[in-house]
């Protein structure tokens, strides 16, 4: 049984609506990510729920950067294809598929935004953890580096197997899956039924599967003073 949104929930957006609408297409990860997401999926760091939050704000980053271009770029506004929609951060748990969804209705990526954005690394937090582990001395906590920095988006490959990114950029008619198993490579798609904004869905590992809890996820996020200025955000628990 899952729980029924709300009239006013903006109901499709925690359903599967996705489907392939064209060639795949394979890319290499940049090495200095490739070296980065090997480090982070074998970290034994044990403050993983660290993930949650840079997700989130990753989200609220988004819904910003909609909101604001709305409020004082009307050239580039006019662009967007879907002014009207609500802000909003959707949270949904499966524990059968052992999945967390992360949905924002944000600025959404182009193709060549997930390409330039999810597959290098630009963030000076990351840089910053990397240059760090150059001069990492023994006995050095892998798990306090990643904790001081924060490695932001790759953050998830502590607790993911397996990371899907659908997104559609606001000007865009088109959306896209990004998705890989953070070993080397990620594959885009064209997708239909893609909303607009960003949805990201966890794949977690077996050790991992309490994020696919509900209470546990809606905890990490109350129990963190997260910086969440004015999005609503919405829970759905599957199963
Ligand atoms: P940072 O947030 O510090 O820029 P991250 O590693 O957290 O670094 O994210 C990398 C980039 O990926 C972001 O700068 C943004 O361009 C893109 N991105 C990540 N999540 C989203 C999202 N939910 N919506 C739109 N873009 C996103
Ligand atoms: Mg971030």
């Amino acid at each position: 049984t899952s729980a029924e949104p709300k009239e006013d929930d903006y109901h499709s957006i925690i359903k599967d609506t996705e489907k392939p609408a064209g060639e795949t297409t394979k890319h290499d990860f940049q090495a200095e990510t490739k070296m980065l997401l090997d480090i982070v999926a074998r970290s034994l760091y044990s403050d993983k729920e660290v993930f949650v939050r840079e997700l989130i704000s990753n989200a609220s980053d988004a819904l910003e950067k909609f909101r604001y271009t709305l409020l004082a770029d009307s050239e580039a506004a006019q662009k967007f294809k879907s002014p009207d929609r609500k802000l909003e951060i959707h949270i949904s748990t499966n524990k059968q598929n052992r999945t967390l969804t992360i949905q924002d209705t944000g600025i959404g990526m182009t193709k060549d935004e997930m390409i330039s954005n999810l597959g290098v690394i630009a963030r000076s937090g990351s840089k910053a953890f990397l240059d760090q582990l150059k001069v990492k001395k023994e006995g050095d906590n892998i798990g306090n580096i990643i904790g001081q920095f924060g490695v932001g988006f790759y953050s998830a490959f502590m607790v993911a197997e397996k990371v899907e990114v659908y997104s559609k950029a606001a000007t865009e008619d088109q959306g896209y899956r990004w998705s890989t198993d953070g070993t080397g490579t990620y594959e885009i798609q064209p997708a239909e039924g893609v909303q607009y904004g960003t949805k990201i869905v966890i794949h977690l590992k077996v050790d991992c599967r309490e994020f696919s809890d509900g209470d546990t996820v809606k905890n990490i996020i109350q129990n963190n003073s997260y910086d969440l200025p004015r999005y609503t955000l919405h829970y759905t628990t599957d199963v």
